[in-house]
């Protein structure tokens, strides 16, 4: 019996998934496949927390596939190389038709399709590959110089303009279920992977599969959405959607979430503001593909190569583990050790504490979130971090360095989300909880590990040192 065969990678979910709505056009019987590749992703820095999730979200989708007649089988590999030989083998045992799958834009990721693409070639194996993790097709954003663009409002107008008239922005229809399912062997079970171990405590803040993603989707455009403009910037409210990590592994599509921003009335200000987030990851993604030197662990600009950043093992270190004796930062980072998430706004404080305040290589930070975040997308996390860094392409001016404690009274007044995640100062007032002085600071959290003022002059002046202006 001949089949379609559809190859998931970063796509895991049935709705709006063109591959699999594509494959199942088709009248033969559809059969499915998913690579896991543990040692390609430690040399990416996937998290612990985000495989475990890819692994809980495989036997959602593999119970939700089964009841299209659609069994999803497993292989396990080394790295990328690999896979064109698996294919071919795969075809030649299996009798596909056609392989089907949705495109991904990181350099790796690009070459290790090509590979499969030309040996698809090679030995006969039609393909057929979709767009689907942006709204708007890479390259299909310029501006009137025919250029990629470099600065996020321009961008974002000239993409709501193209997203007025846009078919790209619709969901797939629903894969119809088949009639035969096919009767091959499963070849490697899904718990015979080498998955790595992690708490069980992380299961209910990010329950897995595609229902799950939907429901987080539909309770966020009941409450949080309403006030989104006011809360998204305070840690201890729930106050954004929280869907990062379903939108990073392609639980949830990225035109579910903009049909339901649209679906919902007028374009208020929330609506508009939470738009634009999507814009961002949007921005970022195309940034990526456009300059493919921020894959390469290259800044956006590249002047920005020649500052001369610390090498301090023991400031890096109480930074990664929370203990730099800064309140919020110290609560950001023990949010992301023991949740696998960061809020946003923490993001960029945290971000710009290592860089500016600390001098230390943004790549480092890049790498310690993307070892330890359960939502760890390359294009999202290098464009966060460059941004912060005053390296990316429409960065924050280098002058513009966020303090830590001014910032926590700002968006923590009450120390609500540092009590959270800093229990040993729970006992402190309003006032105090910022920063703790020597008199009613406990014993078992540290001193503040540098002087703001004296390293904001020394960040100045190392940005101050490069040839060409980097605002
Ligand atoms: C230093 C740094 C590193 C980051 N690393 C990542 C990362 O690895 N993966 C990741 O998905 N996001 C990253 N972000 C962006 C952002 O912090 C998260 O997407 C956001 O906190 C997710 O929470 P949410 O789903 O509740 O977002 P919401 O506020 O509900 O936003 C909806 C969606 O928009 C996207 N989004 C929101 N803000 C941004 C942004 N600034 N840039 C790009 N996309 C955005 C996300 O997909 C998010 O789920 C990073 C930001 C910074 C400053």
């Amino acid at each position: 019996m001949s089949q379609q065969l559809v190859w998931f990678r970063n796509d895991l979910r049935i709705k709006d998934n063109p591959a699999l709505f594509h494959a199942c056009q088709a009248e033969q019987a559809v059969t499915a496949i998913y690579i896991a590749t543990p040692h390609q992703w430690q040399k990416h820095d996937d998290a612990a927390v985000k495989i475990d999730f890819w692994r809980r979200n495989l036997f959602e989708l593999q119970q939700d596939l089964a009841k299209l007649n659609i069994q999803l089988h497993f292989f396990e590999e080394d790295s990328y190389q690999q896979i064109p030989d698996l294919i071919a083998t795969i075809f030649q045992q299996w009798q596909i038709n056609q392989l089907y799958f949705n495109q991904e834009y990181q350099a790796n990721e690009q070459q290790r399709d090509q590979a499969v693409m030309e040996r698809c070639q090679k030995i006969g194996l039609s393909y057929q590959h979709y767009h689907d993790q942006l709204l708007l097709p890479p390259a299909s954003l310029r501006t009137k110089a025919g250029t990629p663009f470099k600065v996020f409002t321009p961008f974002s107008k000239h993409a709501r303009r193209h997203l007025l008239n846009s078919f790209h922005i619709y969901p797939a229809p629903e894969p119809c279920k088949k009639t035969t399912v096919d009767k091959l062997k499963h070849q490697c079970d899904l718990r015979e992977i080498s998955w790595p171990t992690v708490s069980k405590s992380l299961y209910n803040f990010w329950p897995a599969g595609e229902q799950k993603a939907i429901a987080r989707l539909a309770e966020f455009f009941q409450q949080p959405i309403r006030s989104y403009q006011n809360n998204r910037n305070l840690p201890a409210v729930l106050g954004t959607s929280r869907l990062s990590p379903y939108l990073a592994s392609g639980i949830i599509s990225i035109r579910q979430c903009w049909q339901a921003s649209e679906q919902y009335g007028e374009v208020n200000t929330d609506i508009h503001i939470w738009q634009n987030e999507l814009l961002w990851r949007e921005f970022y993604k195309h940034t990526l593909i456009d300059y493919p030197q921020v894959s390469r662990h290259k800044p956006w600009k590249i002047q920005t190569e020649q500052i001369e950043w610390r090498h301090d093992g023991e400031q890096l270190s109480a930074w990664q583990q929370g203990k730099t004796g800064f309140p919020l930062i110290d609560a950001a980072m023990r949010q992301l050790l023991t949740q696998g998430w960061m809020h946003n706004r923490l993001r960029m404080i945290v971000a710009m504490f290592l860089t500016k305040h600390l001098l230390i290589d943004w790549r480092l930070g890049e790498r310690w979130f993307m070892q330890h975040l359960i939502d760890g997308d390359l294009a999202a996390n290098n464009g966060g971090w460059q941004w912060c860094a005053s390296t990316g392409t429409d960065a924050v001016p280098y002058f513009r360095i966020f303090n830590p404690v001014t910032q926590s009274q700002r968006f923590d007044p009450k120390g609500t989300f540092i009590r959270h995640y800093l229990p040993e100062l729970a006992h402190l007032s309003d006032k105090e909880i910022h920063l703790p002085n020597v008199k009613n600071k406990p014993e078992n959290y540290p001193e503040p590990i540098v002087d703001l003022k004296v390293c904001r002059i020394r960040a100045l002046s190392a940005f101050k040192k490069l040839k060409q202006n980097v605002n």
